[in-house]
C-alpha cells in the first residue's frame, strides 16, 4: 500500500515538508509518492489543502 497524488495537485509542496521518510518530490506539474518509500501514513493526506494524495 501506498498513497498516490492525483492531478489535482497545485505543486504547493506542503506534503513534501511533512513526510517522514521523505518520500515526495516535485515532478512534472505535481509532486509525486515514491511508492517503494511510502509507510502508508497519511500525513500527506493531511495536509494537503485539495486532498490529492490518496490511498491506493
Ligand atoms: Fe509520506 Fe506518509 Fe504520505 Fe507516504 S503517506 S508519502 S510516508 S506522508
Ligand atoms: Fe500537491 Fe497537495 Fe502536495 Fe501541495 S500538498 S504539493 S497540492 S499533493
Amino acid at each position: 500500500m501506498a498513497y498516490k497524488i492525483s492531478d489535482d495537485c497545485i505543486a504547493c509542496g506542503a506534503c513534501a515538508a511533512e513526510c517522514p521518510v521523505g518520500a515526495i518530490s516535485e515532478g512534472d506539474g505535481k509532486y509525486v509518492i515514491d511508492a517503494d518509500a511510502c509507510l502508508d501514513c497519511g500525513a500527506c493526506a493531511g495536509t494537503c489543502p485539495v486532498g490529492a494524495p490518496q490511498a491506493e
